[in-house]
């Protein structure tokens, strides 16, 4: 166990020096002094130390390839800070007036022009916190939009098995029955399934693409016409967009609405539960229904542009206290400005790449369910090595763990579609020579899972602590330390 910070204080102790004050001492009225207040006395140097040394327990994308299939976790440029920390974008507050924020409020304008153009739709909205905020989102337009057509009977909401969790939960919490679709052999959502659940019941159908097998749906084009003719609409969960910037737009497939997160393609950085941000992009169905404020621009008297708040006519409302995680716009806005869009097809042309990359060096070795098929940015393994029974997916996360990386996503595609599945995403940001080192790890652990199935089982060696409860972990968490006597 890595000791607390109060197990290095020794009494007396002092990390600063305090200046003499300047002002005259004055009195403290008693009862809000406390008799005794804890408190570590440290040196400076234990203190950075001590700090520094937690901040490298964890594994992160700053210290090592992190292909967390579905997460995008991919390297977040130093330019994206720069720009955040700029004072006039840092030290504004959401309550001034908007004569005095019209150039925070013309990056958002321009950040809700580039998402229109990169998804193919014509109007988005920046407030929702993240991706499953903007699904429900989408999600409360579609029911907005029958509802305003006075078509009342529309309570079902289709979801391919292959579907991140959050789907069918936002599905449910906007008050949808979810129909659950089966996939194909090929991975793609079964064309049967869908035609004999298609009827004036159906609020629309909720699909990822490529979705979380990693696979191009191959008939997305007809899924979202006969979703259309049966009167229903169709959302995309954007999740996966970084297989598809500058080369496929899903406004133009047929998708009505989807999500975006910017903290997976735009490189905003996530995880631990940071900041994460879900703008939805919509066509002209839905743009009326747009969650508001949203930044429009029109010419002031005497003729200069002026950005102004605006709330769409049939909007569902607000979804969230003022206007969005802004620092994340602008790290976002600063990505697609610093990329241009050549430079964001080569991002998903990259992403592709490297994942084909991984899967044709792993695919003797590992079994990938669709593996007949090239993957789009994310490929999906079975975490199971022939002649090595007893060793599950976990195993070989653990172990990857003491090679010095991340572990991919874990039993995900749900074990009754890839039973001990391993969705590796390894990103465009990965080198050559970085893919190689994981891809030989990946051979190395399958080697040891037959000689010696010991290592992987008790796997991490490496780490400070072994295997850890982690539903636990993230439902009951610990965010305080209890001070020893
Ligand atoms: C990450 C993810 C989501 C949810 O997005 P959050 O930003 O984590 O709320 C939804 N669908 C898919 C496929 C995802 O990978």
């Amino acid at each position: 166990m890595e000791p607390l910070i109060f197990d290095l204080s020794v009494p007396g102790r002092k990390g600063i020096h305090l200046p003499e004050p300047d002002v005259p001492l004055a009195d403290m009225p008693g009862e809000l002094l406390r008799d005794s207040l804890p408190l570590p006395e440290v040196s400076q140097v234990d203190v950075t130390r001590h700090f520094t040394r937690l901040s490298q327990l964890n594994m992160a994308v700053d210290t090592t390839m992190y292909p967390l299939g579905s997460c995008t976790m991919k390297y977040n440029p130093r330019v994206n800070e720069d720009a955040a920390r700029l004072t006039g974008f840092a030290a504004i507050h959401p309550l001034q007036d908007e004569r005095t924020v019209q150039g925070a409020m013309y990056l958002m304008h321009e950040l809700q022009k580039y998402l229109a153009e990169i998804a193919g739709m014509s109007a988005v909205s920046l407030q929702p916190a993240a991706g499953a905020q903007g699904e429900f989102t989408g999600i409360l337009m579609m029911r907005a939009y029958h509802a305003d057509r006075g078509d009342h009977k529309r309570t079902k909401m289709l979801i391919p098995d292959s579907a991140h969790g959050t789907n069918p939960a936002s599905s449910a919490m906007a008050g949808l029955t979810v129909v659950e679709l089966p996939s194909d052999k090929r991975g793609n959502v079964d064309l049967n399934a869908l035609k004999a659940n298609l009827d004036d019941t159906v609020c629309g159908l909720m699909i990822t693409n490529p979705n979380t097998f990693g696979m191009f749906e191959e008939h997305i084009e007809e899924v979202c016409q006969l979703v259309h003719e049966a009167g229903g609409l169709v959302y995309g969960d954007g999740a996966n967009m970084n297989a598809l910037l500058g080369i496929v737009k899903p406004g133009e497939i047929g998708f009505d609405v989807i999500h975006y997160n910017l903290h997976k393609t735009f490189s905003t950085p996530h995880g631990g539960g940071g900041p994460g941000s879900g703008p939805v992009a919509v066509n002209d169905k839905l743009k009326d229904f747009l969650p508001g404020p949203i930044v429009r621009v029109r010419e002031s008297e005497d003729g200069e542009a002026l950005c102004e708040w605006y709330t769409p006519p049939k909007s569902i409302g607000r979804m969230r206290a003022f206007h969005g995680n802004f620092g994340m716009l602008i790290r976002a806005y600063t990505y697609i400005c610093v990329h241009g869009e050549a430079g964001l097809r080569a991002v998903s042309q990259h992403a592709v790449l490297n994942a084909n990359y991984v899967q044709a060096r792993l695919k003797g070795v590992y079994h990938f369910p669709h593996g007949e098929r090239f993957c789009m940015h994310e490929t999906c393994a079975q975490g199971k090595v022939e002649g090595a029974p007893e060793v599950v997916a976990l195993d070989i996360s653990k172990r990857l763990m003491d090679y010095g990386f991340h572990p991919p996503t874990n039993y995900f595609p749900l074990p009754k579609l890839v039973p001990e599945a391993l969705l590796i995403e390894p990103t465009e940001t990965e080198s050559k020579e970085t893919l190689d080192r994981f891809c030989d790890a990946m051979l190395r652990i399958a080697e040891e899972a037959r000689s010696h199935p010991e290592w992987l089982k008790e796997a991490p060696h490496t780490a400070p602590l072994k295997r850890l409860d982690e539903v636990k972990a993230a439902r009951e968490l610990v965010l305080c330390c209890t001070i020893r006597d």
